[in-house]
């Protein structure tokens, strides 16, 4: 298979020999959980229990509000204690419900749709909005809206997303390598519903073990694994959609614009559990790791469970503290409060300790041109971070802002130390609060 090139990029160290290795455990259930109503992109969900009420594991608590959005379902059985402002990733305070676990018991199916390939394809999509699932690759995208493409954009490529390209995490290379039926079974419902002519399961070269499992696991089928190279952000969307189709997503536009569907392979598991169990998504695999934690692991979590929880079961820092960060070192968030809980799109936690994290002190651009060079989407970086800088939103919006997928590259390579994609995250937010203003007038 020809593959191709998409524009900049970089090398890190990958890091991933910290758990790479080692087996998913299964972390116990928490006493309280904290479940946010909105852990997804869209319309936060709206409460159906109120405080008070039992809920068993699996039951729906907050039900999608329109089309995009997600239904959120408790992952504890328990009593509901409060329904509150709760600190969330992004730093904030946001509503989440509280539950109390009274019983720790998994998930018992209802269902075992075995003849599920027999249904009509559009009937499966339901299953799949019930069970509330999202993009797990960290988008949290609603996946039953990505599954249903307007008539006039038809889909002739399935992706599944193998590449884990983010440095130090390794919880997607596990799921391949220990659940690769349940992931393959996953990918078949998904071309069922979608009827794509081409279905790749794109891996990068540096998990050889996960890309021999797969194929050998899909040996009978017609799905294509391919083994990408080893570049970050060889997994983001349009990245990987242009290196095995060489099709490019336009600007402000979706992969269903050039005929695509991508999938995490985390998201493809959730949906064949949807699918086939009935199971909607109340758990997850991640990935602590990094230098600072005593026990790095690899663990399936409730969703809910709050970080000074997993901190404890992986024997807590040790060392001085540098930086905690909710995903991986390129595109996740420092976190300041341990009370934050995981969530759909929690797919690691990093601990850094003090000596490798070093002070920056930022300078100005001396023009060296490096972040243009690196820059995924083609983008002037350097110009956008400084129209952030001084608040000339409309000038960045000119620059085609909003394309910025929020990668890192600039601010890795960046000599002068620039905060580039937290400035230019920060024009983002100020550009569609404004849009968003000015449509409601
Ligand atoms: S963060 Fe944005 S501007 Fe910076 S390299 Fe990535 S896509 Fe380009
Ligand atoms: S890499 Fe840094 S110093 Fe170089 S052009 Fe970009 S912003 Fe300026």
């Amino acid at each position: 298979m020809i593959l191709h090139h998409f524009p900049g990029g970089i090398h890190p160290n990958d890091e991933k020999g910290l758990t790479a290795h080692l087996p998913v455990e299964n972390a116990p259930v928490p006493e309280r959980v904290f479940l946010p109503l909105s852990q997804h992109i869209g319309a936060p969900a709206e409460p159906v229990v109120k405080i008070g009420d039992t809920v068993k594991v699996g039951d729906k608590i907050a039900e999608a509000r329109g089309f995009v959005s997600a239904n959120i379902h408790a992952s504890v059985t328990g009593v509901v204690r409060a329904i509150r402002d709760y600190p969330n990733v992004f730093g904030r305070l946001a509503p989440a419900f509280e539950i109390e676990t009274t019983d720790d018991a998994p998930f018992h199916p209802k269902k075992n749709r075995e003849d599920a390939l027999s249904l009509p394809p559009q009937t499966l999509i339901p299953f799949i909005r019930e069970a509330g699932i999202v993009g797990m690759g960290g988008a949290t995208f609603p996946t039953h809206v990505k599954l249903s493409p307007p008539e006039d954009k038809p889909i002739d490529t399935l992706i599944i997303n193998g590449v884990e390209c983010e440095p130090y995490l390794t919880a997607d290379h596990r799921l391949m390598l220990e659940h690769p039926s349940e992931i393959l079974e996953g990918i078949v419902f998904l071309h069922h519903i979608l009827g794509a002519r081409f279905t790749y399961l794109a891996i990068e070269a540096n998990k050889p073990d996960a890309i021999k499992v797969m194929e050998e696991t899909a040996r009978d089928t017609k799905i294509n694994i391919v083994s990408v190279p080893k570049r970050y952000p060889q997994g983001a969307e349009k990245q990987l959609i242009k290196t095995l189709t060489n099709r490019e997503v336009p600007t402000g536009g979706l992969p269903m614009d050039v005929g695509a569907v991508v999938q995490n392979v985390g998201t493809t598991f959730a949906i064949r559990e949807a699918i086939r169990w009935g199971k909607p998504l109340i758990e997850r695999i991640l990935t602590v790791t990094g230098r600072g934690i005593k026990t790095p692991k690899n663990l399936r979590v409730r969703l809910g469970t709050p970080l000074s929880e997993i901190l404890n079961l992986c024997g807590g820092w040790k060392t001085t503290p540098g930086k905690l960060i909710m995903g991986g070192p390129m595109m996740g968030i420092n976190q300041f409060d341990t009370r934050v809980p995981v969530t759909k799109g929690t797919s690691g936690i990093l601990l850094l300790p003090r000596d490798e994290v070093g002070e920056y002190h930022p300078h100005t651009c001396i023009r060296c041109g490096r972040c243009v060079t690196v820059c995924p989407m083609g983008l002037l970086p350097n110009f956008l971070g400084s129209f952030a800088e001084f608040d000339r939103f409309d000038d960045a919006a000119r620059y085609h802002l909003l394309d910025c997928i929020e990668c890192g590259s600039c601010t890795y390579i960046c000599p002068a130390k620039r905060p580039l994609v937290q400035m230019i995250r920060y024009a983002k937010g100020e550009v569609l609060r404004r849009r968003k203003k000015a449509a409601k007038k």
